[in-house]
């Protein structure tokens, strides 16, 4: 726990978590470049600084939070092993983790995942005993209740996708390099889903730039942390329909929250055909593939969700783990 210096209660990660975090990181995840573009930068009249996450390993910034939580582990967890559940980049975070530090990994998918997905998060459980996915079905299975039952009868232990101070500590270090790389920004622009990426993030560019204006982005659909925020709780909505997969989340957490009330601006939101466009302009403009979700924060910026003319603007790339086909399609037909 942290005190946050402004008289509230403990926030769940404070700058020295983060800190500890990057040092744990240090020549395991990559340091992933930030990306520049006159494009991006003529349109939008800020310098924009993209820090490329689609580019860390497995694709996404998930495997920071994942390495530095399994990376804590006593002897006797890692003898055991962790569990998640996930049908997106946090089941592979965790498979690459687990294989890196040698313990096995059991992660629960839903039974109609894109078979890729399956093979690729098996691909890093491989020749590990005691390693597997473990398939449920979404429509009649409770998937928490699934994973805490298997939790408790293999004695392996369970880390979720956000609500961890562990995993958000690990998030928080893409913001942490992004501006040790470049210096001190007006505005961050990071991705909402559970919100575990814009907590550390959050508090990483506070301690290092106080005054720094934290903005998160949603899927219009799913505005469930904007919700919250206005109205000072949780607000739990139904399963958003978005092609931000990645942000489908349902409500943030318990832990990831309280950070957000504290140290984010606000949420705006983008349309998916805003995110398409973003998708195309990655691709056009910068030669980069990224993925709905990833492309959240810039869209937000690009398409005039946001303006900040004048200013040195971070955004985040989360991830770039899309399937081919529908990419091509979103490419060359928009959302159809
Ligand atoms: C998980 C994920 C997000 C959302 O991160 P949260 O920590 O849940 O807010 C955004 N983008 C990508 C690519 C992701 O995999």
């Amino acid at each position: 726990m942290s005190r946050t210096g402004d008289g509230g209660p403990p926030l769940a990660i404070g700058p020295a978590d983060i800190e500890a975090a990057a040092a744990r990181l240090q020549g395991v995840a990559h340091r992933t470049p930030v990306l520049t573009s006159a494009s991006a930068d003529a349109r939008t009249g800020a310098r924009v600084y993209f820090k490329a996450e689609h580019l860390q390993r497995m694709g996404a910034f998930k495997f920071r939070g994942a390495f530095n939580a399994l990376a804590r582990f006593t002897p006797a967890q890692r003898e055991r092993g962790v569990i998640a559940y996930s049908s997106g980049n946090h089941a592979q975070a965790i498979a690459l983790a687990a294989r890196l530090l040698d313990m096995p990994s059991v992660i629960v998918m839903p039974h109609d995942s894109p078979p890729p997905k399956l093979a690729a998060t098996r691909a890093y459980q491989q020749g590990r005993p005691g390693s597997e996915v473990v398939l449920y079905d979404r429509y009649t299975e409770d998937r928490e209740a699934l994973g805490a039952r298997l939790a408790a009868e293999r004695g392996m232990t369970l880390i979720p996708p956000y609500d961890h101070p562990d995993v958000m500590a690990g998030q928080g270090t893409a913001a942490l390099e992004l501006i040790e790389d470049v210096g001190p920004l007006d505005l961050l622009l990071v991705c909402v889903g559970g919100g575990g990426l814009i907590a550390g993030c959050a508090v990483a560019a506070q301690a290092l730039c106080p005054g720094i204006a934290v903005v998160g982005v949603e899927p219009e659909a799913g505005d469930d942390t904007r919700q919250s925020l206005a109205r000072g709780e949780i607000v739990h909505i139904a399963t958003p329909q978005t092609i931000a997969d990645g942000a489908q989340t349902q409500h943030s957490g318990r832990l990831t929250f309280p950070v957000i009330q504290r140290r984010v601006r606000e949420i705006v939101t983008v349309s998916d055909a805003q995110l398409v466009a973003t998708m195309r302009f990655f691709a056009q403009r910068m030669k980069q593939v990224v993925e709905p979700t990833g492309c959240l924060a810039a869209a937000a910026l690009l398409e005039g969700a946001v303006r900040a003319p004048g200013q040195r603007v971070g955004v985040i790339v989360s991830g770039g783990n899309v399937d081919p086909a529908r990419y091509a399609a979103w490419l060359a037909d928009g959302l159809g």
